[in-house]
């Protein structure tokens, strides 16, 4: 049996990213990753500007800008209650929220994850892929086993890493539960061609009928979209013609330049997955250190997982790095950092989902509302700052029931 300072399970985005900054750092690395291929399975693809910042302190964003990774400069919030010129008026630079950082970037994610791995290996981490993890064994010399091209191996370690996602194995072989949220919306995404009209540098969202709608150019004419819709509407872009279906739901009348993705071609996968949160108590367990979704994800609404995940990475490889001492090591900083930061993001992602993807009479006066009383008092719409420079940027009171009820109209 081999043994190492860290096994991670997982080579997405977390568990690359950390074997590559560990590995870099000179510790032996055993990386298990279960797909052969990293396919387009809609996921993220959008790394909000305070998650670049992350990217940057492990030392990973020149890396990620060589593998074409695509800054947006500009957003604009559309709505059906709004002529889309005074949305457009209102178009917010993206280059203000984080020092140095042009705006959000823009990754193709099998290309990211590939790119880490890669990285990963390169700096001498061991690489495995195609792995069946058979077994996994929590505790103070915690021990993994797992098939690989047809043999059995059995590892061990000073420190295990959950890296493996939303069903994590080695969550639940370490005994942490995870707490959910009801689903909100469905959510559906698509990589789409030839949306030649769009901006390159643009990002936008907006909401029509029962409709709500985000798009995320990732260069070369191909722009990420996604559609969130009613959880009583479960079949509406399933069967053959779904993908025809969901672009045309893109051509609403408050962005004349949604006509571009109507008219674009699909380049991957439509999938629909339903958007809630999650977290966890104590992402850490004897021998044991959750990352990235296996430790508790925020709802996709706001598009914030790889930032999230890319906090975790450099909040427990500097705890890594700063002593060699593991079995003494205190991982309840980042448990307390990852909490209130999870809990302020949940906020965020709820009332957004509020005002997004909600379709009723009520919703839509609602977002006419806010529209209006927003022009004259900006700090309505404090919570985008939280998504773009960091839940920890805005002030607490900004995460409590007063903001949400000013928000939405709903003081008493
Ligand atoms: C529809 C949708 C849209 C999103 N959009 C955005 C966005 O725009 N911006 C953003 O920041 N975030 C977004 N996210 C969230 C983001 O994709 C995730 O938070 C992020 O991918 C988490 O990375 P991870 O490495 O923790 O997990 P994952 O990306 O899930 O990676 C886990 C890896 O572990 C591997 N694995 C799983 N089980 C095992 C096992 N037993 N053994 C070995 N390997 C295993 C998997 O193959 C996978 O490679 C979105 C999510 C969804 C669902």
């Amino acid at each position: 049996m081999r043994t190492h300072d860290l096994i991670i399970a997982g080579g997405g985005i977390g568990g690359s990213s950390l074997a590559a900054v560990m590995a870099r750092a000179g510790r032996s690395v055993l990386l298990l990753e279960r797909s052969e291929v990293f396919e387009d399975r809609v996921r993220g693809e959008w790394i909000a500007p305070w998650g670049v910042a992350e990217v940057k302190r492990v030392g990973l964003y020149d890396l990620l800008i060589g593998a074409g990774g695509h800054h947006l400069t500009r957003h604009v919030t559309y709505d059906e209650s709004v002529d889309p010129a005074a949305a457009e008026s209102a178009t917010l630079p993206l280059g203000i929220f984080k020092e140095g950082v042009p705006g959000p970037l823009c990754i193709g994610h099998p290309r990211h994850c590939q790119t880490l791995i890669e990285a990963a290996a390169a700096a001498g981490a061991d690489v495995r892929r195609g792995v069946t993890v058979s077994g996994l064994e929590a505790g103070p010399s915690p021990r993994v086993s797992f098939e690989h091209a047809g043999e059995t191996f059995e590892a061990g370690a000073r420190l295990l890493v959950g890296a493996d996602g939303r069903i994590s194995k080695v969550r639940e072989a370490a005994g942490i539960a995870l707490h959910q949220d009801r689903p909100h919306h469905w959510f559906a995404g698509l990589l789409v061609d030839d949306a030649g009209g769009w901006s390159e540098d643009l990002q936008a969202i907006g909401t029509e009928g029962d409709f709500g709608f985000l798009a995320f150019p990732q260069g070369g004419g191909k722009v990420r979209v996604y559609g969130g819709y009613a959880l009583n509407q479960p079949g509406r872009f399933k069967g053959e013609e779904g993908a025809k279906r969901f672009l045309e739901a893109f051509a609403v009348n408050c962005s004349p330049a949604n006509q571009a993705l109507a008219a674009g071609r699909p380049a991957g996968p439509l999938l629909s997955y339903f958007n809630n949160d999650s977290w966890t108590d104590r992402p850490y367990a004897p021998g044991v250190v959750l990352i990235g979704d296996a430790a508790g994800w925020n709802d996709p609404i706001i598009g914030l997982g790889l930032s999230i995940t890319y906090r975790d990475v450099r909040i427990v490889s500097e705890l890594l790095l700063g002593s060699d001492d593991w079995a003494a090591l205190d991982f309840t900083s980042y448990a307390e950092e990852r909490a209130e930061r999870m809990r302020r993001l949940r906020f965020t992602a709820k009332l957004q989902a509020t005002l997004d993807m909600e379709f009723d009479d009520a919703a839509k006066a609602r977002r006419a509302s806010l529209f209006e009383r927003a022009a004259a008092d900006p700090s309505l719409r404090m919570h985008a700052f939280a998504v773009l420079a960091g839940p920890e940027a805005v002030p607490e009171t900004m995460f409590t029931a007063a903001h949400r009820a000013r928000v939405l109209g709903q003081e008493a």
